[in-house]
């Protein structure tokens, strides 16, 4: 199995704040897996969506990718070996950006050898996909003004609002204002203290607000947390506090729902694992995303039948993804049934 992999620069439509900082454009690595199964030879994309925040980069993507390489570790490989998959690719430490990157091409193959559209070979039911929300930024008034507007032009009907600022009830009175039929979700990325937390879901239950997202700053007590989970009026749900499998346990004391991405977990594979937990847990379920390519939107979009909701924008953000697959009717996830991730490419490296 030959991998390879290249980088990509991908601009945002808007510039895009959060409360730990802002971006114009985004880098991400493309990877592809080559093998050759019954004497044809077929090719499966992925995309390692590498965050320093999460301690990866495109420098630490790109070792790793040079250490499976240089080590043979995908060599004389059975591609339906999912044990001895998970071990090779598990035998590099850390590193779930790049993890992921290989991970979803292994499926995307997997799903193409046997002539099968991803979310089929993952047991979903694409009638069931839900919904994804859209993403409005940090921002200005006006620009909040012309995001809404693009948004609801594009008959999206589900707004998530980033907060972290200290415009955060003025920037959402205007949203709700100027959507007033529009499910609204907030992020506050970990901005908030316990206090500050409290007083403005107070101050937004009004507002008529779906959940808040990472409420508080991740240097907060245990006591906060448990408070926080028992008083706000709103569902609080899990991001930053949420990475990988060990960490749903501990979530489901401090929060109603959780958010999972492929950044995050390592790839399709963990998530799996990480949506049978949460639901033995009665943990509502998010399947989220950076600004990232459709590849790994599609990914994620394969496995959505499975969860509660979506936040599946990464994409609809982009003004030059290059890997078009008409996966949206306005925000509602349409699952193709093109084989694999639906990518009707032959090649993409
Ligand atoms: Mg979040």
């Amino acid at each position: 199995m030959k991998l390879t992999y290249k980088t990509i620069e991908l601009d945002l439509e808007f510039p895009f704040r959060i409360s730990r900082g802002e971006k114009f454009v985004s880098k991400t690595i493309i990877t592809q897996l080559e093998h050759t199964y019954n004497g044809q030879t077929y090719f499966g994309f992925g995309e390692a969506v590498f965050s320093e925040f999460y301690g990866e980069n495109e420098d630490s993507v790109s070792k790793a990718y040079k250490h499976i390489i240089k080590d043979g570790i995908l060599q004389n490989i059975d591609l339906f070996n999912e044990q001895e998959l998970q071990r090779r690719i598990g035998s590099f430490g850390g590193n779930y950006a790049a993890k992921a990157g290989l991970n979803i091409a292994l499926y995307d193959l997997r799903a193409k050898v046997l002539g099968l559209p991803l979310y089929k070979f993952l047991g979903s039911d694409k009638t069931k996909a839900p919904q994804s929300s859209y993403t409005i930024g940090i921002a200005d008034k006006e620009t909040i003004v012309q995001k809404v507007k693009t948004a609801l032009d594009r008959n999206y009907k589900i707004l998530k609002v980033k907060l972290g600022s200290s415009e955060d009830l003025e920037m959402l009175k205007t949203i709700r204002s100027l959507a007033p039929q529009a499910t609204i979700r907030v992020d506050a990325n970990a901005a908030w203290t316990y206090d500050e937390a409290i007083e403005l879901i107070d101050e937004i239950k009004s507002l008529d607000i779906e959940f808040v997202e990472e409420p508080l700053k991740l240097d907060s007590s245990e006591e906060a947390y448990e408070k926080l989970f028992h008083k706000s009026p709103i569902p609080l749900m899990a991001d930053e506090s949420c990475k990988r499998l060990a960490d749903i346990e501990k979530c489901s004391k401090y929060f109603h729902m959780v958010n999972f991405k492929l950044t995050k977990t390592g790839g399709i594979s963990e998530t799996l694992r990480m949506i049978h937990a949460a639901r033995a847990l009665d943990l509502r379920i998010m399947l989220g995303c950076f600004t990232e390519t459709n590849i790994s939107i599609s990914a994620m979009a394969s496995l959505s039948p499975l969860v509660d909701y979506a936040d599946l924008d990464g994409s609809l953000l982009l003004s030059n993804d290059p890997y078009q697959n008409q996966l949206f009717q306005g925000n509602q996830i349409c699952l193709s049934d093109k084989l694999g991730l639906g990518i009707d490419l032959p090649s993409i490296i």
